[in-house]
């Protein structure tokens, strides 16, 4: 090898790594839309908070040692999970008929690789069930008592129903019983029913993206019904470009297939992050008598958190590496999307 080629080869691996280390982190998480300042009292926020915060130290803890995004989102999903004040895992908020029904989903940008679960009433942390799904199956979605039956076949344990169960949520539902047997129907009847899903969004020093969400679904819910969170392309979805997770009325983020409209307007149609999202969770699914928030990630690192909801419970660490938690819409708006520049004026 000629000198020429001796120095190319060492000016090319520098480049490689000074790119490689110039991808700084970054982790962005929810523990649903919603949030009526009246309804948390103040031991309930500051648990929320320390939850949000341990979730976004156990994610960002995996990237800072070079771990994947799919595995940062997993970690910070888990501890969510863990948490009686998410609806997800346990805490999930209890069906029609008394029971936990659980989904969720997990996405690999970088390879669109994607695997979720629906329905599942015995799984601890149905985001580990979405990501076997993924790493160890020809399927992308498996449901109900086959999602669990696989659950086994690779030794996870199953729990307890009883698991799930927590006071406050058997009372929503007992409240949401009685408001459905008077036929009230509230303008806000999504947004109360539907508090506290859980998910992550992250960036890895690879540059790679990943997207996860985690539910119990919607107090009250009947028949099985399935909302948006283990859709991939609905409540989550992830490609090279762009990573959502999605909260809020399920019904209407499946209708307007709202983590990928966000993602096909970052991707195709190079519309920054902080407007593509905005533009389908604030106009869109508005428009179409829904409501409820997402957290977008872009490969540059730049978030996006919208909502149409009194409040989010949210958090993120961006490329600064400073932890954010926050909750009540006027809370701190940094990661919303600027003004419009003012017309030039000739
Ligand atoms: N989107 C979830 C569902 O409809 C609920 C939520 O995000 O709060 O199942």
């Amino acid at each position: 090898m000629n000198l020429h080629r001796v120095l190319l080869a060492v000016v090319l691996s520098g480049i490689v790594a000074v790119s490689e280390a110039a991808v700084p982190p970054v982790l962005v998480i929810h523990g649903g839309a919603g949030v009526i300042k009246r309804d948390l009292t103040p031991t309930k926020e500051k648990a929320i908070r320390a939850a949000l915060t341990q979730a976004l130290e156990a994610g960002y803890a995996r990237l800072k040692a070079g771990k994947s995004a799919v595995g940062a989102v997993s970690a910070a999903i888990v501890v969510l999970e863990d948490d009686p004040n998410f609806n997800a895992g346990k805490g999930a908020v209890f069906t029609h008929d008394g029971k936990n029904e659980l989904d969720a989903a997990i996405m690999d940008g970088e390879r669109r690789r994607a695997g979720a679960v629906a329905g599942v009433q015995h799984i601890k942390n149905p985001i580990l069930l979405a990501r076997a799904v993924m790493d160890k199956t020809p399927y992308v979605m498996l449901a109900g008592s086959g999602a669990e039956d696989f659950a086994r076949s690779i030794g996870m344990p199953l729990v307890d129903a009883a698991y799930f169960r927590t006071d406050a949520r058997w009372q929503q539902l007992q409240k949401a019983r009685k408001e459905d047997a008077s036929g009230k129907l509230h303008a806000d009847e999504g947004t109360a029913k539907h508090f506290g899903t859980v998910g992550a969004v992250a960036l890895d020093v690879h540059g790679h993206l990943a997207a996860g969400t985690s539910t119990g679904g919607m107090t009250d819910k009947r028949w099985g019904r399935i909302g948006d969170s283990p859709i991939i392309g609905a409540g989550t979805y992830a490609n090279s470009d762009c990573a959502v997770s999605a909260t809020g009325w399920g019904e209407f983020y499946i209708r307007t297939v709202a983590a990928h409209a966000i993602c096909m307007r970052v991707s195709q149609m190079r519309i920054p992050i902080q407007r593509a999202a905005a533009v389908v969770v604030n106009q869109e699914i508005p428009a179409l008598g829904g409501n409820g928030g997402a957290i977008a990630l872009d490969a540059h690192g730049n978030i996006a958190i919208p909502f149409n909801t009194d409040g989010m419970y949210r958090g993120w660490i961006d490329a600064s590496g400073v932890p954010h938690v926050a909750i009540y819409g006027d809370e701190d708006d940094s990661t919303a999307e600027p003004p419009a520049p003012a017309a030039s004026v000739h």
